[in-house]
């Protein structure tokens, strides 16, 4: 926790005045140093010595670094991201990605009769003509972050700005219904780079992972999803979930049911992080 908030008390960030943009700034320099050294030496000292495959190879180590960087937030490789708390108190997080969606209220109504609260992260463009779920999400206590407005497939091809300009867009939309600007946010499809590093950096966002992934959009098997979630339970941790999948509106009071029975309390991700979700 104490490195995440010195890196956020930096204040490196710059604004390219010629243009109005966002650089790649506040960047982990010194990781992409040893980083760029490393793949330096690997190319022009060990490739040269192997056969003439080794080139290949050389190559293809860093860029699988970089591929599994961009994939798996918790490395921190970009930007760093809160993906568990840190704690040993028997407390965990559910957390809802790409709602309002078709199974949102049958969700809030389960949380509702276990008196348990969540985050959803909601996409923005999901909002028009669900404004009555965000609304009911805020006022029976979860909270709500941001997912993207579009999340769009090519989201992670764009740059900055145009990551900035969607996610500001997102924002708006909650603003409008609730009168509230999230400051948690969680990338479409959990895929970090450096653009999109930078702009969350720019908007001072809290990046928020997971480390119990459930699969849910794949898993077809109630029993099987179940049990792959309760398996991995650990204090602090932060359970990725969907609210746009009917297998999770239908396993969920067994799901709290079996979390309560192994001894843990369901609490706010914000709140089990001890961070603030609004602006
Ligand atoms: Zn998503």
């Amino acid at each position: 926790m104490k490195i995440f908030k010195d890196f956020y008390n930096e204040e490196k960030m710059e604004k390219n005045k010629s243009d109005g943009g966002l650089r790649f700034v506040n960047a982990p320099r010194l990781k992409y140093r040893v980083f760029f050294i490393t793949t330096v030496v690997l190319v022009a000292v060990v490739a040269p010595r192997l056969p003439w495959y080794g080139y290949i190879v050389c190559l293809l180590i860093p860029l699988s670094v970089l591929f599994f960087a961009c994939i798996n937030l918790s490395w921190n490789f970009f930007i760093p991201a809160l993906c568990k708390a840190n704690t040993t108190e028997k407390v965990v997080a559910l957390s809802f990605d790409d709602g309002p969606a078709l199974f949102t209220e049958n969700i809030l109504d389960t949380l509702k009769q276990n008196d348990a609260q969540a985050s959803f992260f909601c996409i923005g463009k999901n909002i028009a003509g669900k404004e009555q779920t965000l609304l009911r999400i805020n006022n029976e206590g979860h909270s709500i972050g941001n997912h993207s407005y579009s999340h769009a497939f090519w989201f992670d091809m764009w740059g900055p700005q145009r990551m900035m300009a969607d996610m500001r867009k997102m924002d708006n939309e909650v603003k409008a219904v609730t009168g509230l600007k999230p400051l948690l946010f969680r990338p479409p499809y959990g895929v970090i780079n450096p653009a999109l590093a930078s702009a969350i950096k720019w908007d001072k966002y809290t990046p928020i992972g997971w480390n119990i992934r459930s699969f849910d959009t794949r898993i077809k098997d109630k029993q099987k999803l179940t049990s792959r979630i309760i398996g991995q339970l650990k204090p602090g941790s932060i359970i990725l979930l969907h609210d746009s999948m009917e297998i999770t509106a239908a396993v969920l009071p067994e799901l709290i049911t079996m979390i309560k029975s192994n001894g843990y309390k369901i609490v706010r991700l914000d709140k089990m992080l001890n961070i603030n979700a609004y602006a």
